[in-house]
Order: structure tokens, then sequence, then C-alpha cells
């Protein structure tokens, strides 16, 4: 192992504490990770001692917050291998960057009869906006539906996968069940039909390098919260060809050229996209997520997150009660417990100061595909969790089991 996650632990200053009685046992990363100390200091410094708006005045602090704003655009398209930080545009997150392709391509250039391809697997942030189009439009929502093992039916796809077909858009990795999306494979399906594609990256980003160029999505969408920065910052990426013919979705300050009463022409991408005053805090943090992650070995970090997944699939696997649900691949595992109530579960892992989650982790179409009407307990990775994180948490269900 070439990095020493005890070591790293130190940096995630919420990891160190005591919750109901024991030392907190973080595995609920799919809703949102940890953060470490160079993000929580990247905020601090930011208000501290530049707060000022960015691209308006011509002071020094209002120069030090641009730079430092534009420097962590540049560093987020290098993180995806984006051509240019001109195709990066801030947003709130995964979901509003999916509702900005929603408006801007899916109510304008979408129309009765076209079909939009989304999986059985998606999260509702991948699902509503895309039903909404479909209820403006007329366009027709459709479905890749499952395989055997919970993952994506790819010879389904491919029937799916027509002329008519619009727009594909789907998860890189389930937040349910922790399964990698055959991505590439169904991005070149409709590229070969000429359709624009969509990836939601939430799951993703945070667990191993993505390289939007190799995928050869038009869009690539996720949130800062989930790969160790703050809450209210995400990314939505896409190519320029259709930043420029996309309408801009929000408008007033900051993504205008000129305006009269009469008329007004608007700023180029991404700055057409980005109303108002941004979360500029929260953009030069996840710049700073970036470099943190990009100080790290990623490869050892992905084997070593791979580990725990093995240990925990080991596990469970000998508990005769225990049903893991499809082939988890990446961050989390779903299982459910004979007879016992997810939620009960998980109260009492967390009375153990075990953190999961449970329900249909807003994936209720899945939920219902897979007959799980209860939902599941979701365990979720990061790489800052240990191997006795996974032995607290299989001795945690053994401790449940004897209390139920
Ligand atoms: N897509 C996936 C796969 C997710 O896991 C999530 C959050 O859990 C989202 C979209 C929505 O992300 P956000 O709430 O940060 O917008």
């Amino acid at each position: 192992m070439l990095v020493d996650i005890q070591v790293l632990r130190r940096d995630f200053p919420t990891l160190a504490q005591i919750v109901n009685g024991h030392p907190l046992v973080y595995l609920d990363n799919a809703a949102t990770t940890q953060k470490p100390q160079p993000v929580l200091d990247a905020l601090n410094h930011y208000y501290r001692d530049t707060n000022a708006n960015v691209h308006r005045a011509s002071h020094a602090l209002s120069g030090q917050a641009t730079r430092a704003f534009e420097l962590a655009r540049e560093k987020v398209a290098r993180f995806i291998h984006a051509p240019s930080a001109t195709e990066v545009i801030w947003t709130r997150g995964t979901t509003e960057a999916i509702n900005l392709v929603a408006f801007g391509v899916g109510r304008h250039f979408l129309h009765a009869g076209d079909e939009i391809l989304i999986s059985t697997s998606e999260h509702h942030a991948n699902i509503v906006p895309w039903q909404q189009v479909a209820a403006a439009t007329g366009a027709i929502l459709k479905v890749i539906p499952l395989n055997a093992s919970a993952g994506l039916d790819l010879t389904a796809a491919g029937r799916l996968i027509n002329e008519r077909t619009r727009l594909l858009a789907i998860g890189h990795v389930s937040n349910a069940l922790g399964q990698v999306n055959p991505v590439a494979e169904l991005i070149a399906m409709a590229r070969a039909v000429g359709a624009i594609t969509l990836v939601d990256g939430a799951q993703a980003v945070g667990h191993f390098p993505v390289d939007v160029q190799a995928l050869g999505c038009d869009f690539y969408a996720f949130s800062g919260h989930k790969m160790f920065a703050p809450t209210g910052i995400g990314v939505l990426y896409g190519k320029s060809e259709w930043l420029e013919k996309m309408p801009p979705w929000q408008s007033g300050g900051e993504m205008i050229k000129n305006v009269t009463f009469e008329h007004t022409t608007f700023a180029e991408p991404p700055f057409k996209f980005e109303a108002g005053t941004p979360n500029i805090a929260g953009a030069i943090a996840l710049g700073a997520a970036v470099d943190y992650l990009q100080g790290l070995d990623r490869i050892a970090l992905l084997k070593h997150e791979q580990a725990l997944l093995a240990q925990l699939l080991d596990g469970l696997a000998a508990m005769d009660d225990i049903r893991v649900i499809g082939r988890p691949q990446a961050g989390a595992v779903s299982f459910v417990m004979n007879e016992v109530h997810p939620q009960d579960l998980a109260t009492l892992l967390d009375m153990q100061g075990i953190a999961v989650r449970t329900g249909h982790h807003c994936a209720m179409p899945l939920m219902q595909a897979l007959g799980l009407k209860n939902g599941t307990v979701r365990a979720s990775f990061s790489f800052y969790n240990t191997h006795d994180d996974v032995a607290a948490l299989l001795a945690g269900i053994d401790k449940a089991r004897e209390l139920l």
C-alpha cells in the first residue's frame, strides 16, 4: 500500500469523533463525503482574507477572488480532462446541472415523438427532469431495463437505441447499488444514432479518475459535496458546441454582455449560464478538493476501496440472513436482512456509532423493479474508510441481530 490511510484520516477532522458512545464509523459517503482540512482552510481563507464579489470590481480583493474562482474552474477542467475551462459551468450540484441540460437542451431542442433514454437504476435527479421535458415537449421517456444481476441490460439498450433516440442520460455509478454502468458503450451506441449524451457522474468522480473526452459525452454532471468539497457547488461539463447553442436558463446580472430596456445580449459560455453572484467560496473550495485528490495516489486509493468492498462482501456472504443486492463494484453496497426493516437495522447500527443510509436512496423506480418495498441498508465507502470500519459494520450487524 503506497498510502497510509491512518495518516490521511487525520486530514478529516469529522472522522475523529465519538458518536453514541462509539468511535464514528462513517459509511454514508454516497450521501456526502467528509471534508479534508485543506478544503476547510480554503473556505476559511476566502471568507477571512479575500471575501469580495467576482468579475465586477477593479479593486484588489475582487481581483484576488476572481483569480481564485477562475483558477478553480481550470482545476476542475483538468480534473475531468475537459478541453477548456469555458466548458465548465458552476451549478449548485448534480441536480441543478441536469436541470440545466433538461431546460437548455430538452425544452429547446427536443420535440414530440423524440425519445429520451434513461435507465432503471437512475437517481431521481436523472429521472424527474426528463419526465418534465417529456410532459412539456411530447418527447417520450424510455427506460433501459435491468439484467439478472441488477445491472443495465445492454442488449435491451441496443434494441431501445434507434433513430428516434435524441438524448441518453445515464448514471456513471448507481448510488443505490454501487454498480458501474457501461457508460462508454452506451455513449458510443447513442452517438452512432446522433443522440445527445449526458452522464450523471455524482457517484463516480470521488472514486476514480474521469475523462470526459475519452467518454465522448456531451455533458457530465457532478456535485462537489460527494468529492470532499462543500455543499452548494457542483459542475456541468458541456461541449462548447452545445453551450453555444443552448439558451441561458436563468437571467440577470453576470450572464450578460449588454442590456438596454429593449434588448439584452448574453455573455459567452460558461458565464451565460451563471446568473447572479455564484458560490465563490464553494467553487474555490472545490478547487482545493481537486488539488487534494490530485496530490494522492488515486490508483492506490481505488485499490484500497476495492479491498474494503471485497472484505464487506465476504463478510456479508457469510451471513445467512443477509442478501446483497446486485453486484457492487464502486462505493456502495446495498443489502437487506430477512424480515428486518432496513430502518430498524440502521437504528441499531447508529446506536453503535455506525452511519449507514436506508430507504429507497432516491431511486424508487429501481427499488420497485427489484421488489424492495422498504428499500435497503446502504453502506458506502470512501478512501478514508478502514478495514476496521468494515469489521465494525459486520460486528454491528451481528450485535443488531442479537437485539432484534
Ligand atoms: N445523481 C446521483 C447518482 C446521486 O447519487 C445524487 C445524490 O445522491 C444526485 C444525482 C443528486 O446530487 P445532488 O443532491 O448533490 O444534486
